[in-house]
């Protein structure tokens, strides 16, 4: 697609029209030069919700967000009705893990991404549940709600409208939330400890095994989390597309309609009344600049049809 028809394509996103029914469609991006630079970027794309890191997610030390930052992120969302925002954990928090030191690290680590999502109006704070690896599942999700409830002692959590979203992973050995129960079951658990609902990654269903692309499929997998999520529970999806094929858990993901699942399951899914309240946010490889907006794009047209 050349970059005339991308430019075409983010302006053919209705401004106002239907803005209360109209999808949440966005794109993981980043936050170079500032966290609130982020919007700008979401506005480029032609997304109305969008996600970020509030932190680098693979080093252990946290930034601190300036207040003046954070106040120029919000009222930049809410000039331009970008939102809902949600913020993904950094990838070493593992808040089920069985050595003490990288557990210690989870807690505080996820103490402050609560901190940032909370100085920063997020409404997502998007959580991989972790690897239990040492021990059982049931031992793993205790340890998962004991992490969580010591992480979120004490900070202004009432009212603030931020719930922790349990992302599903795709089904490989000790990783917690590979199957739709295990989500229920931790969601269940977490209940009592936080504000929790949950996100799910269409890549990550994929390779868990699901399927969301034959018509039949996509019933029995819409079946399934309703029995053990139910649809209001599911506030995000993650659109990506996979490179591993379906059943193989491996997390790889792909541009809209370019890999192992093809557009149709996206279209299902943006049609999808029973979703109707859900933000759809791709998290697609960024090869060339440009492709957050053209993957936006893509689903904004599957949208339309
Ligand atoms: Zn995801
Ligand atoms: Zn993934």
């Amino acid at each position: 697609m050349g970059e005339q028809n991308k430019q075409e394509s983010g302006l053919a996103v209705p401004k106002k029209a239907g803005r209360d029914t109209a999808r949440r469609i966005g794109v993981h991006l980043s936050t170079s030069g500032g966290v609130w630079t982020a919007v700008d970027r979401a506005r480029e794309a032609g997304a109305n919700t969008l996600q970020i890191f509030s932190s680098s997610p693979r080093t252990w030390r946290p930034t601190s967000i300036a207040p003046k930052d954070a106040e120029k992120l919000k009222s930049l969302r809410a000039e331009h009705d970008i939102g809902p925002m949600a913020i993904h954990v950094s990838y070493l928090v593992n808040v089920c893990c069985q050595g003490d030191e990288v557990l210690q690290k989870s807690i505080l680590g996820l103490r402050g991404e609560v901190e940032r999502a909370l100085a920063l109006g997020a409404e997502y704070l998007v959580l991989h549940p972790g690897s239990f690896r040492g021990m059982t599942r049931e031992q793993g999700m205790a340890l998962a709600a004991e992490s969580i409830a010591r992480s979120i002692d004490g900070l202004p959590w009432q009212d603030a409208g931020l719930s922790i979203l349990i992302e599903n992973t795709c089904g490989a050995e000790f990783s917690l939330g590979g199957s739709f129960e295990q989500v229920g079951e931790l969601v269940a658990v977490l209940k009592p400890v936080a504000p929790v609902a949950v996100c799910l990654d269409t890549c990550h269903t994929h390779v868990a095994g699901y399927d969301l692309i034959s018509e039949e499929g996509y019933a029995e997998t819409m079946r399934l989390i309703d029995q053990h999520i139910g649809f209001e529970a599911v506030r995000v999806w993650h659109c990506n597309d996979a490179k591993a094929a379906r059943g193989s858990k491996l997390d790889r993901h792909q541009h809209i309609g370019e890999g192992t699942m093809g557009a149709e399951p996206f279209r299902r899914l943006l049609h999808d009344p029973r979703f109707a309240h859900a933000a759809f946010i791709a998290e697609t490889p960024v090869d060339e600049p440009g492709d957050e907006a053209r993957n936006v794009a893509t689903l904004r047209a599957l949208a339309a049809r």
